[in-house]
C-alpha cells in the first residue's frame, strides 16, 4: 500500500474529524449570528462509521487524528469513539479488528512490504473550547486521548464573554489545569487574534505561556466566519505578533522550517518554559507543505479549509462499498487537493461552509 499522495506530491498524514456542527459558544469570528441550519441527525456519521473510515485512513499512512467540531465534547459518549480510535495506535493490527469486517481479516495483504512498514496512528488529539472539559479530562485520557488543544481568546473575563458569548473564562482556565493533571500534554492554547478585539493581549498571552508552561498558538483570523464579515483589516499579521512578543520576551526560532506544521515555533531565549507558535495562513501561508485532510460531521471529505467542493464519503460508505472501493474513492479525492488557498487572490471565493461546520 502506498501513501496517500496528492497531485502536488504532498503526503497526507493528518486527518481532522469534525464530530458535530453544533456549538455551545458563539465566538464572533466563527459563529457571529448563531448557528446556521444544522445537518440533519441521520446524516451525521456514527462512531462505527468514523472508526471504519479512520482505520482506512491510518492504513493509508495517516499518523495524526484530531477530533474537532463545532464543539466535539457536545457529542454524546465521545469517550467510546476515542477508545475505538485509540486502538489504531496499537502495532498489532489484530487488536483493532472489528468482528464483522471480513476484509479486515487479512492484515498481511493489506500491508505488503512497500513504503509503509507499519502504519499505525501516532497521535490522537482533541480541540475544544474547554467549557465542559474539566469534568471530562480523566475519562478522555483513560479512553486513550493523547493531548488537547484549548481555545482561549482573552484572559479578561468580560472580554472573554464578549468574544464567545459565554461567561466561562474561569472554567476554561480550569481546563488547562485539568488537562495537565490528566497528562493530556503538551497542552496547546489557540488564540485567534483580531484587530481591535484582543490584539492588546499578545504579551499577556506570552507571559501566560511562560507561567503555565503551555504551547501558545496565535492564529490569524481567516475568512471562515459564518457571518462572512471577515475583512483584511482585522488580521493581526504574524510579523507584528512576533515583534510584539520579541520586545517583551526575546524568542528563538525552534526549527528553521515549519515542515508540515502550520506554526512557526519559538522558545523563550531566557530558557523559560512554554512555547510560542504563530499560525499565519494569510500573511505567511504554508500550503506547500500541507499534509491535512478533513472529514465533516456529515461525512464529507474536504481537501482544504477553503474548498468550495466537498466529496460525499458518507454515501459511499453507506452504499455498502467494499474496502477497496472506499480506498479508491479516498485516493481520487486526495488527488484533487488544491495546490493552495486563494485568500490573497483578487478572485477569492469564500469556502462552501464556515469553520464550525468544517472543523478547525
Ligand atoms: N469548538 C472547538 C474550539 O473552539 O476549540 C473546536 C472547533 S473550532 C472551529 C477550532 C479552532 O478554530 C478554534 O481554536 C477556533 O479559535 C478556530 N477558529 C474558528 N473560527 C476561526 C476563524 N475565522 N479564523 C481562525 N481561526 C478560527
Ligand atoms: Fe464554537 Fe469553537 Fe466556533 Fe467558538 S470557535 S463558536 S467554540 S466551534
Amino acid at each position: 500500500m502506498d501513501f496517500l499522495r496528492d497531485a502536488h506530491n504532498r503526503i497526507i498524514r493528518d486527518l481532522r474529524i469534525s464530530l458535530t456542527d453544533r456549538c455551545n459558544f458563539r465566538c464572533f469570528y466563527c459563529l457571529p449570528n448563531g448557528e446556521p441550519p444544522l445537518a440533519r441527525k441521520e446524516t451525521i456519521l456514527t462512531f462505527e462509521e468514523i472508526e471504519r473510515i479512520a482505520e482506512i485512513f491510518v492504513s493509508l499512512g495517516v499518523e495524526k487524528i484530531r477530533l474537532t467540531g463545532g464543539e466535539p465534547l457536545l457529542r454524546k459518549n465521545i469517550e467510546n469513539l476515542i477508545e475505538k480510535l485509540a486502538r489504531l495506535k496499537k502495532d498489532n493490527y489484530e487488536l483493532r479488528m472489528t468482528n464483522d469486517d471480513e476484509e479486515k481479516r487479512q492484515p498481511a495483504t493489506r500491508y505488503p512490504q512497500s513504503e509503509m512498514q507499519n502504519p499505525t496512528l501516532k497521535d490522537l488529539a482533541l480541540t475544544t473550547n474547554g467549557h465542559s472539559f474539566p469534568r471530562r479530562a480523566a475519562a478522555l485520557k483513560n479512553a486513550g486521548l493523547d493531548r488537547v488543544t484549548i481555545s482561549l481568546d482573552s484572559l479578561r473575563r468580560e472580554r472573554f464573554k464578549e468574544i464567545t458569548g459565554v461567561d466561562a473564562l474561569e472554567n476554561v482556565l480550569h481546563s488547562i489545569e485539568a488537562a495537565k493533571n490528566a497528562e493530556l500534554t503538551p497542552v496547546k492554547i489557540n488564540a485567534v487574534l483580531v484587530r481591535g478585539r484582543n490584539d492588546d493581549e499578545i504579551v499577556d498571552f506570552a507571559r501566560f505561556a511562560r507561567e503555565k508552561n503551555v504551547k501558545m498558538r496565535f492564529i490569524e483570523f481567516m475568512p471562515l466566519d459564518s457571518g462572512n464579515e471577515w475583512n483584511r483589516k482585522q488580521i493581526v499579521p504574524a510579523k507584528e505578533i512576533r515583534e510584539t512578543i520579541n520586545a517583551a520576551f526575546p524568542l528563538e526560532l525552534k526549527e528553521k522550517s515549519r515542515g508540515a506544521d502550520t506554526a512557526w515555533r519559538y522558545r523563550f531565549a531566557d530558557g523559560a518554559p512554554g512555547e510560542i507558535g504563530i499560525v499565519a495562513p494569510v500573511t505567511e501561508m504554508f500550503c506547500g507543505a500541507c499534509s491535512r485532510i478533513r472529514l465533516t460531521a456529515d461525512g464529507q471529505i474536504r481537501t482544504c479549509l477553503f474548498s468550495t467542493d466537498e466529496y460525499n464519503l458518507r454515501d459511499v460508505v453507506r452504499s455498502g462499498a467494499s474496502r477497496a472501493e472506499i480506498v479508491e474513492f479516498i485516493r481520487a479525492v486526495v488527488a484533487k487537493k488544491e495546490a493552495s488557498h486563494s485568500i490573497n487572490n483578487e478572485n477569492f471565493a469564500p469556502a462552501s461552509r464556515s469553520m464550525s461546520f468544517i472543523g478547525g
